[in-house]
């Protein structure tokens, strides 16, 4: 057993209001330069719809992460031998249009124009080009169903649903969104990692963040095409590839990445997972349906005594494991089982896991009163406008049993605290919700409370280190030279 320690994250999708500040943080402190003008290394799309780069589920258009061959796992689009074929030209990449031309104002016609009738104009600039362009793309076009028969039919998770499913989801009085804000999911078998021939790209021991080495980064751009989520980003500026740092800086101090900690909706939770990394590639290697399973597997349990031995033998501080027995992050997917990671076939095994939307859920009324005698007060899961087959095809390789469960125990907690608080809930419809989730009133208030009113040290709960390590750490990985990074401390 080769005990390992990651940071992990869970983000509650019921409670994202779309207002990108997540995006927004994160592009004013690391991607507000030249070249990597249209990166978004956490970006929020509108789902049904395309995303950004367009279309990048589509892993016959991009040929990312891993697929079974005989039995074992290879990458989709190639290793790093036969890879070499590619190397001078790389047919997977996503183009400037798939991502979209960044652009800004000439603010500067609104302040010297000259007097006159007409109200100044300040038009789009291209941010590649310099020349004036009109906009075709943005990074979240389709926000809020705004052209939705463009976008969402396009979406690659339709080709789940059959013609009258399609049909029923674009009449306007069923049409339903939500948003699924997106970043590096730091995986535990990253397929950037393994695609890149120069070994520019690594997986830093102490927490599991994956990162570029600057000075090795040779520009082949593999770990672009690599990485099924398209979340390594090549700048043309310094002709390197970039990709999202948890904002390690920040954990290396206590705090909590920008994204996470300007979160207006409070949907994001970070914590500590220690897992076996001998068992990998064993996991990733299993059949589509077992991955998650497979993949919950390999956390192990931070407060087993046999566990805690193991770890320290494997040199893992005190204060990794008293924050791994904490995470919120253990709780919602090892003890609760109710978030799920994001295109689990992909078989990069994430760390990145999302509680799936409930949606508006609207109450049984009969004659203007709420009919709390009935199980399905809320409506039954199966009858909610996304169809269960659309999550599945996100969040669960297509299998609808584990998004129905998922969806249920959530279902079971609001009626057990529309019980509690309204008090208008049959005592035998809340035991029934309850039992059929395997769920008690203790857990189902846990998930209420952690949900609902968590205070922001139970939301991220970060080792914390010693400020002698960091600079050892720094010293190690080559920072403190100005070797990764992004030029800001290069001499
Ligand atoms: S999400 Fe992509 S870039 Fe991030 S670690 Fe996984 S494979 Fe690499
Ligand atoms: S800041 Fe939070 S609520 Fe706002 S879009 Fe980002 S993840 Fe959603």
């Amino acid at each position: 057993m080769d005990i390992r320690s990651q940071i992990a994250m869970v983000f509650h999708l019921d409670k994202c209001i779309g207002c990108h500040t997540c995006s927004i943080a994160c592009k004013n402190i690391w991607t507000d330069r030249k070249g990597a003008e249209y990166m978004w290394w956490n970006n929020v799309e509108t789902k049904p719809g395309t995303g950004y780069p367009m279309k990048w589920e589509d892993q016959d258009i991009y040929q990312g992460g891993w697929v079974l061959k005989h039995k074992e796992i290879a990458l989709r689009s190639a290793g790093k031998i036969s890879g070499m074929k590619n190397i001078f030209h790389n047919p997977n990449l996503p183009g400037l249009d798939d991502y979209y031309e960044p652009w800004t104002y000439k603010y500067s016609n609104l302040f010297d124009a000259p007097e006159g009738d007409d109200q100044p104009v300040a038009h789009t600039i291209s941010l590649v080009t310099g020349k004036p362009i009109d906009v075709k793309a943005g990074p979240n076009w389709d926000d809020d169903l705004g052209g939705s028969m463009d976008y969402a039919r396009n979406d690659p998770n339709m080709k789940s649903l059959s013609p009258e499913e399609k049909k029923i989801m674009f009449q306007l009085e069923k049409m339903s969104m939500f948003y699924l804000p997106r970043m590096c999911n730091h995986c535990l078998n990253p397929a950037c990692v393994a695609s890149c021939p120069s070994g520019a790209l690594y997986k830093r021991g102490e927490d599991g963040v994956v990162l570029i080495n600057q000075n090795k980064c040779r520009a082949w751009r593999m770990c672009v095409s690599g990485c099924p989520y398209k979340k390594s980003y090549y700048n043309w500026n310094s002709g390197k590839s970039e990709k999202c740092i948890l904002c390690y800086p920040r954990l290396e101090t206590g705090q909590a990445p920008a994204c996470m900690h300007s979160c207006v909706g409070r949907i994001r939770y970070l914590g500590v997972m220690l897992y076996d990394a001998d068992r990998i590639k064993e996991m990733a290697s299993c059949g589509e349906q077992e991955l998650i399973d497979q993949q919950l597997d390999l956390y192990l349990d931070p407060s087993e005594p046999s566990i805690i031995e193991a770890a320290k033998r494997n040199g893992i501080a005190d204060s990794i494991i008293e924050s791994a027995q904490k995470s919120p992050v253990y709780k919602f997917i090892k003890e609760w089982k109710i978030a799920l990671p994001l295109h689990p076939e992909y078989r990069t095994l994430p760390n990145l896991f999302y509680v799936p939307p409930l949606l508006p859920a609207m109450g049984a009324v009969n004659d203007a009163i709420y009919d709390s005698t009935t199980e399905s007060l809320f409506g039954d899961v199966d009858d909610m406008r996304l169809p269960i087959k659309y999550l599945a095809s996100l969040f669960s390789a297509g299998d609808t049993a584990k998004i129905r469960m998922v969806l249920n125990k959530l279902m079971a907690v609001r009626i057990h605290r529309r019980g509690v608080t309204a008090g208008d809930m049959e005592i035998k419809v809340v035991e029934a919700a309850l039992e059929k989730t395997h769920l008690n009133p203790e857990i189902a208030d846990a998930i209420f409370r952690l949900t609902s009113l968590p205070k922001f040290e139970e939301r991220f709960v970060i080792p914390s280190a010693y400020r002698e390590e960091a600079i050892e750490m720094l010293e190690n990985t080559g920072d403190a030279k100005g070797e990764i990074g992004f030029g800001f401390n290069s001499k």
